[in-house]
């Protein structure tokens, strides 16, 4: 049995910055409600890292395991909160929480009543431009090897023994960087050195001598 470690406060505190404190999908923004989900089963990942949590609702909670909310919209809901997008326009007109109404009759002189809506601001800084985090489809792919690594990887040496933060190590050794921090100029080199990490696995290399794919080339993936 495996005993599994409480996510760190700290850890909570910036998914829930990182997602402005509201849901992805439907902007609900009760924190009864909300939870971090990971995006990479606890199971499989056995650790919790900040760039495979995710702040949902627990009704979108439920829609994630159900698959009624795809796996891309979750991808695609993280990468945006990662960019500081998570700004979602509401009806206009509509009060919601930002909203502070203060109200009072002031003795009877002025029956006042102040409304402010202020506009949500994002804590973010956004990704610097020209680096792979600054183009969706891009990060997508880099990201997608780097899951399909991770897969591969999980054949060989079992579910629960495949430890992430090691990819993302070497990944910084040879380029000098976290992946999506690097220059798009390098976005070629990384995708070949993820592809050829994958073929090196174990899984990789027989796949490899059958002639069968281990993974779909970036135009596929752009597809799908
Ligand atoms: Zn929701």
């Amino acid at each position: 049995m495996t005993t599994r470690k409480a996510l760190p406060k700290r850890l909570e505190k910036t998914i829930y910055q990182q997602f402005g404190a509201q849901c992805p999908f439907c902007g609900e923004q009760d924190v009864s409600t909300l939870q971090i989900h990971h995006i990479e089963p606890h199971a499989v990942v056995q650790e919790h890292s900040a760039e495979n949590l995710l702040l949902t609702c627990a009704n979108c909670h439920q829609k994630i395991e159900d698959r009624r909310i795809s796996a891309r919209d979750v991808h695609r809901a993280k990468f945006e909160a990662e960019q500081g997008g998570n700004v979602r326009p509401k009806a206009s007109g509509t009060a919601n929480s930002n909203t502070v109404t203060v109200s009072g009759d002031n003795h009877g002189m002025v029956a006042n009543s102040i409304s402010v809506q202020t506009l949500k601001t994002s804590i973010n800084v956004a990704p610097m431009s020209g680096t792979i985090s600054a183009s969706y489809s891009r990060r997508n792919y880099a990201k997608y090897l780097i899951d399909r690594y991770h897969d591969f990887k999980r054949a060989e040496v079992g579910k629960g023994n495949v430890r992430h933060a090691v990819l993302y190590k070497s990944i910084e050794r040879e380029f000098g960087a976290k992946w999506d921090n690097l220059p798009e100029e390098r976005f070629e080199a990384l995708v070949s050195y993820l592809q050829r990490r994958i073929d090196s696995t174990r899984l990789g290399k027989n796949r490899k001598a059958r002639g069968q794919a281990r993974y779909s080339a970036f135009d596929e993936h752009q597809t799908k």
